[in-house]
């Protein structure tokens, strides 16, 4: 990755412009992690940027940002900038372009954040990133109650880094934590989730969520029983145990299935075949992980269902119109529920004459 990351800030330079690796990935490789995210920074215009690649995208978010597609790995390449004027605590005003290095790593987060790697594979660290993470200290370029004022993510972005390095937060730091944490509530939920992941999947997750309830974050981001969340492999088993309120944090239409079904697996025997059947192995064996149940009885109980879907019932929606003579309808849905049931206890047999015979003599006297 980082030679691949050099031959693109060596083609930035052929072409006349200043580039450098910076960032996450600059300091995760000093402190040995290996990272897959690499953000380069240049004094190239976006437009001569992509001048420059065949391949590139540009964020719908991030003015001034390209991605870069380059032998096959995705480069995020940044113009050298100046932020004018957070008046919502959101997107600066203005983004103001500049020929200097040193002036665009002032406007960046963390000192541990601003170290670079230039052309020739050197490091270069004008504001003392090093030093800071030799020390394991998270501190801001420059004032930290203006940083945290002008973006009030910042704060968040403090404490995944905290936690997910296992640093510490300067005094400065965390005096400008509490003199700006009310601000979060103008941040948007989405920006807020990314680093709320990044803290929960952390291995180091305990922590930072310690972290946030020492500050009384969890007040300022609407989380009410943050302290009672179990530390789970399962990013969803955790949002599903976290008590938020409605239309805040937003999830995609299969992490709010899973998150409903694990609350409700949470709240039913996590052993019972219907159950296992209805809300899946995944649910079930997170809400058994919290509630103390051996895993493998789940999974086992799991696997000797006579059917884990309606897919596995020997006859089809067809096959039972055809035979009750019945329309589509409600109807079927209602057969459906009653034959696993019958199937799942054992009652009744999965084959096609058995069922056949179990709908004749149940449903065709009420139809
Ligand atoms: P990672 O990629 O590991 O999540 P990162 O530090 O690379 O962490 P990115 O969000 O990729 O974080 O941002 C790249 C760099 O841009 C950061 O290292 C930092 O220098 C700067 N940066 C990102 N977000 C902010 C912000 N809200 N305020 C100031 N600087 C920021
Ligand atoms: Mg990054």
């Amino acid at each position: 990755m980082l030679n691949s990351a050099l031959n693109v800030v060596q083609l930035l330079e052929k072409n006349g412009f200043k580039a450098y690796i910076v960032g996450g990935f600059v300091r995760d490789y000093l402190l040995g992690i290996s990272a897959t995210d690499v953000d380069i920074c240049t004094s190239a215009k976006p437009k001569e940027i992509m001048n420059i690649f065949k391949q590139t995208l540009l964020p719908k978010e991030d003015y001034g940002s390209v991605n870069v597609i380059y032998r096959k790995k995705v480069f995020q390449i940044t113009t050298f900038r100046k932020e004018i004027n957070y008046s919502d605590y959101r997107h600066p005003e203005e983004i103001k372009y500049i020929d200097s290095l040193e002036e665009d790593l002032l406007r960046r987060d963390f000192t541990i954040n601003t170290i670079c790697i230039d052309k020739d594979g050197k490091t270069i660290d004008i504001l003392g990133g090093i030093k800071d993470l030799d020390k394991k200290i998270i501190r801001t370029v420059g004032n930290s109650y203006d940083k945290f004022h002008d973006d009030p993510l910042r704060i968040l972005r403090a404490i995944r880094f905290a936690t997910n390095l296992d640093f510490e937060l300067s005094d400065e730091v965390l005096d400008a934590i509490k003199e700006n944490k009310h601000l979060l509530k103008n941040i948007s939920y989405d920006r807020k989730k990314q680093e709320l992941d990044k803290i929960l999947l952390s291995k180091n997750a305990k922590r930072g969520i310690n972290l946030l309830i020492k500050f009384g974050l969890d007040k300022d981001l609407e989380i009410s029983n943050l302290g009672d969340v179990v530390i789970l492999d399962s990013l969803v088993g955790m949002w599903a145990l976290l008590d938020i309120p409605k239309n805040t944090y937003s999830f995609s239409n299969s992490e709010k299935k899973q998150i409903n079904d694990i609350k409700q697996a949470m709240k039913l025997d996590n052993l019972d075949s219907y159950n296992l059947y209805k809300y899946g192995l995944y649910a079930n064996g997170i809400a058994g992980v919290i509630k103390g149940i051996s895993r493998s009885k789940i999974t086992s109980n799991y696997h000797s269902l006579y059917i884990h879907s309606r897919k596995d019932i020997e006859i089809t929606s067809y096959d039972i119109m055809n035979m009750l003579g019945i329309e589509p309808g409600p109807k079927i849905n209602k057969i459906y529920e009653k034959l696993e049931k019958e199937i799942l206890k054992g009652n009744l047999k999965n084959n096609k004459e058995d069922i056949f015979k179990y709908c004749l003599e149940n449903f065709s006297s009420d139809i």
